[in-house]
């Protein structure tokens, strides 16, 4: 099986670590408000990862992360004393605790995840379960002499750690990154591309999400309540229930830029062991009506969304898979209507077919070589719709079909349900 590593910036095979053992980690959502269908296109193909793995007889360990820590987006620029907290942020807009927002959010999460079949890891692991091991990690970084304290907290110094012959930021895509050259950066960091391990809260504003640690800026002796940078919750937690190696991290392509080349850093530089990660497996944005996606759009669609024009969330599923996970989509509701008709379409002809009998073996290796190239979604699809207009017996295609949903997880081992139906059984009442 060949995989796309965006390190090397290449399709390479694909070989786990310690075989058949696979461990595989994506980084979850930051609960401050509902998933998006941008976000929702990364988690599946964290699913199908997963899934297709499974499929060719690995042993997956899959981990994901919740982030309910808020963090300054400008963290995700590197700079973690710009922007704004969105999980605080959250709270003041709905008159709610950070706790209440953030527990709200990941319930409605777990909630669509189900919806749309996504294979549930080992476990969701929380940031703010995960505090003491956050501390931890920072204080191995600090042992190995690759941080330093400021005002507004503890930071890694990307120049010590080069100076120590190691490399930094080869996976980002951004040349600021490699150049250092950063805008704006916080006059106190050695160097613009440092980054926040831990920040301490400001100095006479309560946060809802606080915690004590070693650390105080520089000069003072009172314990001061801080918070961990972004980046660090990924190192610690992949690396608590994946081991110091893991065989594959997934994100959507913007984490690639900062958040990734971070992680790296962190985690090697604590446990000295490279690479951190074998291979890195990014997807390309969703983008809607041709244009980015977002809040201020007002095209930020959600899974309540999707439902509430009377798309079941599968067709969304379907939708995602048309396309190849590195290539843009560009998401229209003509495009989803199309989705769900296609979707529909085969579960109704299943519908006729015979009972299962056995698998077709020469449509199965056809499915196999489209996985097998960088997960070929939309080449597995066109061998789905093959396999469905060849002239082989109907009990054959129907259990070729039903083998095909473990990776497909398009519910066609569920009874066909015309939508209109679905609809309307969603909205009976409980006691019907
Ligand atoms: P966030 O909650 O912003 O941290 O994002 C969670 C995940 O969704 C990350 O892996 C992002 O890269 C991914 N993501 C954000 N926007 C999009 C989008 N428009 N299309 C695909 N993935 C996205
Ligand atoms: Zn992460």
């Amino acid at each position: 099986m060949k995989l796309h590593d965006s390190l090397l910036r290449r399709k390479r095979e694909f070989k786990p670590i310690n075989p058949p053992r696979v461990g595989i980690y994506t980084c979850g959502p930051t609960v401050y408000d509902y998933v998006t269908i941008g976000n929702w296109r990364t988690y599946t193909l964290g699913d199908l990862v997963v899934r297709v793995l499974k499929y060719s007889g690995y042993e997956v360990d899959y981990v994901m992360n919740v982030t309910d820590v808020g963090h300054l987006t400008g963290d995700n620029l590197g700079d973690a004393s710009t922007g704004k907290d969105r999980i605080e942020e959250g709270a003041s807009r709905e008159g709610k605790t950070a706790w209440e927002i953030a527990d709200h959010y990941t319930r409605d999460f777990l909630g669509g995840y189900k919806e749309l079949n996504l294979t549930a890891p080992r476990l969701f692991c929380k940031a703010t379960d995960h505090i003491q091991e956050q501390i931890e990690l920072i204080q191995s970084i600090e042992r190995k002499g690759y941080t330093y304290l400021i005002s507004d907290g503890v930071y890694f110094d990307v120049r010590a750690y080069e100076k120590a012959g190691n490399k930094y930021g080869e996976l980002s895509t951004l040349d600021q990154i490699k150049e250092g050259a950063r805008v704006q950066p916080n006059p106190e960091k050695r160097d613009p591309r440092d980054f926040a391990l831990w920040k301490f809260s400001s100095s006479g504003s309560r946060r809802f999400m606080e915690w004590e640690s070693p650390w105080s800026p520089p000069g003072s002796t009172a314990g001061v309540m801080g918070f961990p940078g972004w980046h660090i919750e990924c190192s610690a937690m992949s690396m608590k229930y994946l081991g110091q190696q893991l065989d594959i991290h997934i994100g959507g392509e913007d984490l690639q830029s900062t958040h990734h080349p971070n992680e790296i850093a962190q985690s090697e530089a604590a446990t000295g062991v490279k690479p951190f990660v074998k291979y890195w497996l990014h997807g390309a944005f969703l983008r809607v009506d041709g244009r980015r996606m977002g809040k201020s759009q007002g095209n930020a669609y959600t899974l309540h969304d999707v439902e509430g024009r009377g798309f079941v969330p599968l067709a969304l599923r379907y939708f995602y898979l048309t396309a190849h996970y590195r290539s843009p989509l560009n998401f229209t509701w003509d495009a989803l209507q199309a989705a769900q008709t296609a979707l529909f379409n085969l579960k109704r002809e299943m519908y006729y077919w015979d009972k299962p009998s056995d698998p077709i073996p020469e449509y199965d290796e056809r499915l196999l070589e489209s996985l097998n190239d960088d997960l070929s979604m939309p080449k597995a699809i066109a061998v789905v719709w093959d396999l469905v207009k060849s002239d082989y017996p109907s009990s054959t295609k129907h259990a070729t079909l039903l083998k095909w949903e473990n990776v497909l997880g398009l519910g066609l081992d569920k009874p066909f349900v015309p939508v209109e139906e679905e609809v309307a059984l969603k909205n009976l009442p409980p006691e019907v």
